[in-house]
């Protein structure tokens, strides 16, 4: 998604080998205009699915997967990474390797919100070594319900994460695809 690569390439801050901040407009302050039409990208990827709901994590998974909710008319559903007292004990778990805090979190979903044989679409913002999707592919399994795809905004080629998700047969659509970071620059893959 040409937009999406110019605004990186723009905003984008390289922190280390592998990590990209994109505070600016994705993960603390929200672009919502290019919000909006990561959503209607996603819509247009995925419009051959058969998907009831969108499922993310929060937080930075919020605002793209709202976007693609509004543009395809789905709830969207965001796996919640800390227990409040007003969910209920009628819950789905599942344990999430976080790669930019290296910590473990559970991430947790209300049963109320995830049934079997619904068919879900997984939204995120980034997919680096595929820990929080294949958390959420756990939840969708325990719950009994069918992965329609997983839309990804920015992908990292050099991590594992497709190459997990495709071991499980998962289609993913990734908008930008960054191959490696040289030079203080960005270099998306040729495809
Ligand atoms: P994974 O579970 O695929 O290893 O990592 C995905 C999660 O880690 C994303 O939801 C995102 O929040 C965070 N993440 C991974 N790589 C980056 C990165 O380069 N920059 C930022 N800002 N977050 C990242």
């Amino acid at each position: 998604m040409k937009i999406l690569e110019e605004r990186i390439k723009k905003d984008g801050l390289i922190l280390n080998d592998d990590i990209l901040k994109v505070d600016s407009f994705l993960n603390h302050q929200v672009d919502p205009t290019l919000m909006m039409q990561i959503g209607e990208e996603f819509a247009k990827l995925f419009a051959d699915t058969k998907a009831d709901r969108i499922l993310t994590v929060e937080s930075s998974g919020i605002a793209p997967a709202v976007m693609t909710g509004y543009a395809m008319k789905l709830p969207v559903v965001f796996a919640r990474k800390h227990k409040s007292l007003t969910l209920p004990d009628n819950v789905y778990t599942a344990d999430v390797y976080s790669f930019t805090k290296q910590v473990n979190n559970q991430i947790i979903i209300d049963k109320r919100f995830l049934h079997p044989d619904e068919n879900v679409l997984i939204i995120d913002d980034f997919l680096a070594n595929g820990q929080a999707v294949q958390g959420l592919l756990n939840i969708a399994k325990d719950a009994g319900a069918n992965i329609e795809g997983v839309g990804i905004v920015i992908e990292k080629t050099f991590q594992r994460g497709r190459k997990l998700l495709e071991e499980h047969n998962i289609r993913i659509e990734a908008l930008a695809r960054i191959a490696e970071f040289k030079n203080g620059e960005v270099i998306f893959t040729e495809d």
